[in-house]
């Protein structure tokens, strides 16, 4: 049995064959030059490229460093972190992304911050590389989230690269939630966070998993995962609506006896019936989703399925064809 390392580094990896190898010899070589110990956990998170075999690779040329969690399907980047997080050994844990956008020699600065006594430690992009509609989107998604939820202070709620204390990392792999958003987590249970600045580069190769529209899903599950915000915002809207036309029925009754029956302004009235349905449909929306979070929830069903795990004192599933579930797998690996 090795002993327990310092540093876990945990990374989601979605079809990025073309970074493993740079991201392999940077980290490491980053990792080594601070002179602690560590682990690299890296999740397969459904990939449908060489991935899967290069992190095999990657596993056997270090196997007391590297660790391969190979889901059995796609869960979703905080899925695949959070299943690294549910099986490190260090006592700082190091989240980033696989496609080097978060450049490896930047750990030393995040261990560094952690070493000086807090427990999470954000980073914030200082020269975010990323195409100009994705700026702006998370620039109005930045201003957005700070005025809907004061209390969850970031700078850039982006940015993947930050530090956890264990102790963190364990509670939050004890929530059991599937739809989540670890920054944001990771600050509902911080005392002591920081943010640190660090660079940023363009993709290195592949490109990026997300659209708008699995940008907008995601950042629904920010919202409604940490806010009831949107709830009580329809609520004072609905008020005040409800207010506005009690006035207007007020008006239209007082000039019924002051002018006479009035016929015109149908259109107008139909335009406006209108907008108030599109208010009364989004708003139905906004309750779905908060619905159909609470469904996923009650179904129980496993939030990522874990096909195996490649590390060197546990022997994996022999069977890879046919997944098991986290609970066998677990018992697997303890029968062996
Ligand atoms: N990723 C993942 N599962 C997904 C999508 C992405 O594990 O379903 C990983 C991806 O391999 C990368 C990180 O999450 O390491 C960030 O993804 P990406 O670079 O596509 O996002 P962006 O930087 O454009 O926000
Ligand atoms: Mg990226």
């Amino acid at each position: 049995m090795t002993q327990n390392p310092y540093i876990s580094v945990v990374i989601p990896v979605h079809n990025e064959q073309e970074n493993l190898e740079e991201l392999y010899t940077r980290l490491t070589g980053a990792l080594d030059k601070l002179g602690k110990s560590y682990e690299i956990i890296l999740t397969n998170d459904g990939s449908t490229d060489n991935s899967s075999a290069m992190l095999r690779a990657l596993h056997e040329r270090r196997p007391d460093q590297i660790r391969v969690i190979e889901f059995n399907g796609n869960f979703g980047q905080h899925m695949a972190i959070m299943a690294g997080f549910e099986n490190v050994r260090g006592q700082i844990i190091i989240t980033m992304d696989a496609d080097l956008q978060n450049p490896p020699e930047e750990v030393g600065k995040l261990i560094a911050a952690m070493e000086a006594g807090h427990d999470v430690v954000n980073a914030y992009r200082m020269n975010r590389q990323d195409s100009l509609w994705r700026l702006k989107v998370s620039k109005w998604h930045n201003q957005l989230r700070e005025w809907m939820m004061p209390k969850l202070k970031m700078k850039d709620e982006g940015c993947m690269l930050r530090a956890y204390r264990r102790d963190i990392v364990d509670l939050m792999a004890s929530t059991g939630e599937s739809s989540t958003f670890i920054p944001a987590l990771a600050l509902t249970y911080a005392t002591n966070p920081a943010e640190v600045g660090v660079m940023h580069a363009e993709r290195s190769a592949g490109t990026t998993s997300y659209n708008l529209f699995s940008l907008i899903r995601y950042n629904f599950d920010l919202v409604t995962g940490f806010s009831v915000f949107p709830l009580q915002a329809f609520t004072m809207v609905g008020l005040l609506i409800s207010l506005c036309s009690f006035a207007f029925v007020v008006f239209l009754l007082l000039r019924r006896f002051i002018v006479g029956p009035e016929v015109e302004g149908v259109f107008t009235l139909f335009a406006i019936m209108f907008f108030f349905l599109g208010i009364v449909l989004f708003g139905l929306g906004i309750v779905g989703e908060y619905v159909g979070r609470i469904y996923q929830e009650v179904r129980k069903r496993p939030r990522f399925v874990i096909r195996h795990i490649l590390q060197k004192d546990v022997i994996c599933n022999p069977n890879t064809s046919s997944p098991v579930s986290m609970k066998q797998e677990e018992a697997l690996s303890q029968v062996q």
